[in-house]
């Protein structure tokens, strides 16, 4: 069985935010789906050690917010690499309430917000599966980003590999520099040396 394969599933990137008991808590999955469509449902996966998941299940709702192509890296460490046990992660960081009290992240390339209820979970061993029924659902403008288009922009400070000529940006998964030098832009065909780093 080659893990590997799995590999080849994309994932999105967003930040699951609860208030509990007047706290508020946040943190950074690649694991929201949309399950089924009549009615709307999604699933969530979040690790058992985690406090935001802790506080999820207490709460019985969550509130979603889909991360952009805009959104600042060092923000997504900042949630994605601190555990809310020990600091407050939230500080400083804009965000609204939804119904329930959730917080959503204002501005930051943010693209979607969701709130919704967990109506049943699965336990996974090192995870909980929720099913969560969405309350509120937001379009804001720009596009998601996929996680390994994140990987690829971390890889680089932040910055992205843009086509001289016709202004592609490269979101692949495989850094840039280790693409082979026959590699050519996808859309317009010049070579690796039409890129610049912006
Ligand atoms: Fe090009």
């Amino acid at each position: 069985m080659d893990l590997t394969a799995l590999f080849k599933i994309q994932y999105g990137l967003f930040v699951v935010g609860v208030e509990q008991e007047g706290r508020l808590n946040a943190c950074v999955v690649n694991t929201v789906a949309q399950a089924t469509a009549e009615p709307p449902q999604l699933t969530l996966t979040m690790q058992k050690r985690n406090f935001t998941t802790e506080l999820a299940r207490k709460k019985g709702s969550v509130a979603i917010s889909v991360l952009g192509e805009k959104t600042p890296i060092e923000l997504i460490e900042r949630l994605g690499t601190q555990s809310g046990r020990d600091t407050d992660k939230m500080e400083d960081v804009p965000c609204t309430r939804d119904v329930a009290g959730n917080p959503l992240l204002v501005g930051n390339g943010v693209v979607a917000h969701y709130s919704a209820e967990i109506t049943s979970e699965v336990d996974l061993g090192s995870h909980y599966l929720f099913v969560l029924k969405p309350t509120a659902l937001e379009k804001l403008d720009g596009t998601p980003t996929t996680y390994s288009g994140y990987r690829a922009r971390k890889s680089t400070g932040g910055k992205q590999w843009v086509c001289t000529i016709c202004h592609y940006v490269y979101d692949g998964a495989t850094p840039f520099e280790e693409l082979p030098d026959s590699w050519v832009c996808p859309v317009c065909g010049e070579p690796k040396s039409a890129f610049v780093l912006e």
